[in-house]
């Protein structure tokens, strides 16, 4: 793909200029990719620009470049070709290069100007527009190419190039924003018009003129020429403008303004444009990357990769229907996806009369969330969260697979198990795919609690027994029977207290525990008392039935129990003919990193895997994963029917959720930013005394804080004061653990690494005193 730029020196440019264009002047390199481009300033002082094509380039391409300039010539924006002294529009050296002399253009490129007002952009936008709108009816064989700046191609040079990308975090990065674009704008893409396009419309070949008001006077290098989407060339125009600028979006504004006036965009290039400006820029990296291989030592290729490694993550932040919407309304069209939310006193009022009085809300003060985004939360007034807290939207807020995965099963059909269809099948096959093999037979809810009821449910049926060891402090869920088995609730305040069928283990704290991280016996320690529990239970002659937990609490503070701990639990539990049930609402789906699922990490197979949160993205969805034996002692002759429960559209949203995560190689992610995320934490116990331990694994974090690192005391106040100020400065925690005195860390998986380092710094202040 990348061609050689010839070597000629400025000598034989003066050569050529002498002996071709009978023009006698001294000549100066100037910058450039493919070909080598050479200003030749005449003794009187007129100017042109020399270029001489790779000899590989083809005849066509030039022929068509000097077609479009002669096409646009009207407009005063473009060079203007300077015929050899025998009249020829291309010359060819006797090296077989093709040498062509441009008339040079007054002015500086945008690319040396230091300051860029607004006005500015939008002159860009208006002189570009014009040029679009001069070139709409342009056309030439030649730009009917395969090439790869071409950004109508701009999936297929990612899917191919951004393997090459060698930074892990940057290559997930690009293909997760252009896997948005492709889920969100795909099918909007393919009907866009087409025309000939400049398409390089960037600092470098854009030229402005002024003392005092500069404008855009220029517009150079028709090399990138090609037949693409119309709405490619602004797009690429604002992809480079807005690079390194603190207001982006306001930047593509005024370009576009400036272009809508000119060249009116459709309402679907209106839609798409900002994801094209992302698009580019992906590209961008992905071809520099390729380039990089082929030149390790050209600076030339990756000159602006800097400022698109700084600018892209911030476009990628803002959400797509904001950023439409702005794009619009600069160009007074109306909103689309305008949010008009009522007042703070009203929704808070309105709430409290008409809603239960205990849901509870997180903050002092409570964040109105407007819009959702991958890991950033916005509030009504556009303000941007990062969420470093919610698990649900586990791909990601809004994430547009799941969102058109379900929309367009709504469309066509929403219905229940009671009638044959491919979806659930196909999303069961996948889920079990993912798991061990005796987690073969699956069952689909609505939430953690539901599924939490039916593994209950299946461990009776199975084992004909009712008991049920749970551990400290946990939770399963919302319903009579969840409460009666989650020691949070029915000790908590408001509990009715333990039942006698329901008997609690230790949690296997390795920080605040009896058994202690430095005990190399701690996890088998902790198991023994789920054993125990079951051997209290044969000596009154009565039987478990299950053993529920999550495996790695959270609920309870955050913890990653000692190796060992599950196998020994698991064990006892067996052998008293017991099932355990692995509560894996918070931990599935590579949250953990290391592991897809929580109890990989342990070694261990649970009989029933509960998955609830997560697994929908937020479309209420819950599954019991179990055994073929289990699943038939269930079968008794009572039907299971769950309304909502396996309903198409839930499956739909669920298998495209379970592609996004393996896709997108989230588990691989989770274990890169949490591996950073937990060093830059333990950087910080080592500063601040209040940071009593670290734990977590991948993107399932916990830091507790305590007043005293001897007595533990746990520091309350504190961890609710941090959390508070976190949310102040734009960072959404919460606290865990039967003392709150736990951050809790457990963003949407698109969480990075440049999002981790924004939140050790910030904790990192807060702490400071
Ligand atoms: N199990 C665990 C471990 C949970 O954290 C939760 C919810 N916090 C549930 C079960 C219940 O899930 P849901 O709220 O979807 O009913």
């Amino acid at each position: 793909m990348l061609q050689q730029a010839p070597r000629f020196h400025a000598a034989d440019a003066v050569r050529l200029a002498r002996d071709l264009y009978g023009i006698a002047g001294a000549a100066s390199a100037l910058p450039s990719e493919r070909d080598q481009n050479f200003l030749l300033e005449t003794a009187t002082g007129e100017r042109f620009v020399l270029k001489i094509a790779n000899a590989t380039e083809s005849r066509e391409i030039l022929e068509a470049q000097n077609a479009a300039m002669e096409h646009v010539a009207d407009l005063k924006l473009c060079p203007r070709v300077q015929p050899t002294v025998d009249g020829h529009q291309i010359a060819q050296t006797d090296s077989g290069h093709f040498v062509r002399l441009l008339s040079w253009l007054p002015g500086v490129p945008l690319g040396g100007v230091e300051s860029r007002p607004q006005t500015l952009l939008e002159d860009l936008g208006t002189k570009l527009g014009q040029f679009s709108h001069a070139l709409a009816d342009f056309d030439h064989p030649a730009i009917r190419r395969q090439f790869y700046w071409d950004l109508s191609r701009g999936f297929e040079i990612v899917r191919e190039y951004s393997p090459l990308i060698e930074d892990p975090g940057v290559r997930g990065f690009v293909r997760r924003v252009v896997g948005h674009i492709e889920a969100r704008d795909g099918d909007r893409l393919l009907s866009l018009r087409t025309s000939a396009v400049h398409g390089d419309a960037n600092d470098f070949n854009v030229i402005v003129e002024g003392s005092q008001d500069l404008q855009v006077t220029g517009l150079i290098d028709f090399g990138d020429m090609v037949h693409s989407w119309s709405v490619a060339e602004p797009a690429i125009a604002i992809a480079y403008a807005v690079l390194d600028r603190k207001d982006p979006l306001d930047a593509a504004c005024s370009i576009v303004r400036g272009y809508h006036a000119a060249q009116p965009l459709t309402p679907d290039e209106m839609a798409v444009l900002f994801a094209l400006v992302k698009l580019r820029l992906c590209v961008s990296v992905c071809v520099a990357a390729q380039q990089q291989r082929q030149r390790p030592h050209d600076a030339y290729l990756s000159i602006s990769q800097g400022s698109i490694h700084r600018t892209l993550p911030v476009l990628a932040a803002i959400h797509p229907d904001a950023a439409e919407d702005a794009l619009r309304t600069a160009c007074g069209l109306h909103a689309i996806h305008a949010i008009t939310p009522a007042p703070m006193n009203v929704t808070l009022r309105e709430r409290r009369e008409r809603l239960g009085p205990n849901l509870s809300l997180a903050y002092t003060d409570p964040v109105k969330v407007a819009r959702g985004w991958m890991q950033y939360l916005y509030d009504d007034r556009g303000r941007q969260y990062l969420d470093a807290y919610n698990n649900v939207p586990h791909v990601g807020h809004s994430h547009p697979r799941t969102i058109s995965a379900a929309r367009e099963q709504m469309r066509a059909l929403n219905t229940n198990t009671r009638y044959l269809h491919d979806t659930i099948w196909r999303f069961a096959e996948r889920l079990c795919s993912t798991l061990p093999s005796p987690l073969s037979v699956c069952y689909f809810v609505n939430s953690g609690s539901e599924a939490n009821e039916l593994a209950l449910r299946l461990a009776c049926a199975y084992t004909g027994a009712r008991d049920v060891v749970v551990l400290e402090s946990a939770y399963h869920g919302n319903t009579t029977t969840m409460v009666d088995v989650s020691p949070y609730k029915f000790n908590g305040p408001g509990g009715a207290g333990q039942p006698d069928w329901v008997h609690v283990a230790p949690i296997p704290d390795d920080y605040r525990g009896p058994h202690k991280r430095s005990d190399p016996d701690a996890g088998r320690k902790y198991g023994d008392a789920v054993g125990d529990l079951v051997s209290d239970l044969r000596a009154r002659n009565e039987r478990i039935a299950a053993f529920i937990c999550e495996t790695c609490p959270s609920v309870g503070g955050q913890i990653i129990p000692p190796s060992g701990y599950l196998a020994t639990a698991y064990a006892h539990v067996h052998k008293a003919g017991g099932v355990c049930i692995a509560d894996e609402v918070q931990t599935a789906y590579g949250r953990m990193g290391d592991a897809f699922y929580g109890f990989e990490s342990q070694g261990v197979v649970p009989d029933v895997l509960v998955l609830g949160k997560p697994i929908g993205n937020g479309y209420p969805l819950g599954a019991v994963v179990t055994t073929r034996d289990i699943a038939a002692s269930f079968d008794n002759g009572m039907e299971f029917f769950s309304t909502f429960g396996g309903s198409t559209v839930s499956c739909a949203a669920g298998l495209a959720t379970l592609e996004t995560v393996l896709d997108e190689d989230l588990q691989a992610h989770a274990r890169r930013v949490g591996a950073r995320l937990l060093a830059g934490l333990d950087a910080l116990a080592t500063r601040h005394d209040v940071v009593g331990d670290v734990r977590g694994r991948g993107l399932f974090v916990g830091v507790e804080l305590v007043r005293d690192r001897s007595t533990l005391a746990p520091a309350t106040t504190d961890a609710s004061r941090i959390v508070n100020t976190m949310r102040e400065r734009g960072v959404l925690l919460g606290t865990e653990g039967p003392f709150h005195n736990i951050l809790k860390i457990r963003p949407p998986m698109p969480f990075d690494e440049r999002d981790a380092d924004r939140l050790l710094e910030l904790l990192d202040e807060i702490l400071t005193p």
